[in-house]
Formats: C-alpha cells, structure tokens, sequence
C-alpha cells in the first residue's frame, strides 16, 4: 500500500508517535509525506518519499499523486487551532479524497481506527 503521512506544525510530534507506535504494520506500505512531516519521520529512521512542504504545493503533489492511483490512504493530521496560508489546498486534498473513495484520518482517534481496519485487512492476506 501507498500511504501518505501529512500534519500541521502543531500535530507533527502526533503523527510521528502514531507511526512509531504502529510502524509494523507500515512494513510494507510505501511512505509519502509533505517535505517537513518527512524530515520529522526521516530522523527517526523512517524511509519516506517525500514531496514539497505543504504551504509550498506539497499538499497538491499528494492530492495529484492520490487522484492518479498512487496513494490508497491519508493521514493528515490537522490543527484545527492554527491558520494555514495553504488551506485551500488542504480543502482540496479532503475533498479528492472524497471524490475518489480514499480512506482519509485527520485526527489521532479517526487514524486508530482506521488501522484496526488495515490490520483487519493485512491479516485477511495473511
Ligand atoms: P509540511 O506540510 O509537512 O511540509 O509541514 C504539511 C502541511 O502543512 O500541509
């Protein structure tokens, strides 16, 4: 699977103790994030393909890369609290990810329980 790993400055620390926490079932999923949510997950030994930062098109890139068929879940974990000079591009990743049918976390419990489906899923696989 091709994942895609976005937060806001303010939920960065989240998103990277959510993937530490869950990192096996990440073993064979494709790591794409924004350029600094990249570098956070980079430092801690995660191998992650990464496009621009978000306020610079990196939202854009994801949501191109998702309408093409290259990423088959999101996590974006938002801070509903900050301002976001790229927030139409955040609107428009959500709504792709409507438009295309693609499993979309924006929030920490949201993201845990799409897991448990992925989980649920990888060991249907087995
Ligand atoms: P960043 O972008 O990972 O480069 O900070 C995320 C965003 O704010 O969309």
């Amino acid at each position: 699977m091709n994942i895609a790993l976005i937060a806001h400055d303010g939920k960065k620390p989240e998103l990277v103790s959510f993937f530490l926490k869950n990192k096996d079932l990440f073993l064979n999923s494709e790591i794409y994030a924004t350029a600094t949510t990249g570098s956070h997950l980079g430092d801690m030994g995660v191998s992650v393909n990464t496009v621009l930062s978000g306020p610079l098109g990196g939202d854009a890139q994801i949501a191109s890369l998702m309408v093409t068929g290259g990423i088959d879940m999101v996590f974006f974990f938002r801070d509903p609290l900050g301002k976001h000079p790229h927030e139409p591009d955040v609107q428009m990743l959500m709504r792709l990810c409507d438009v295309h049918n693609i499993p979309l976390a924006t929030n920490p419990a949201g993201a845990e329980l799409m897991l448990r489906a992925l989980k649920g899923k990888l060991h249907e696989q087995g």
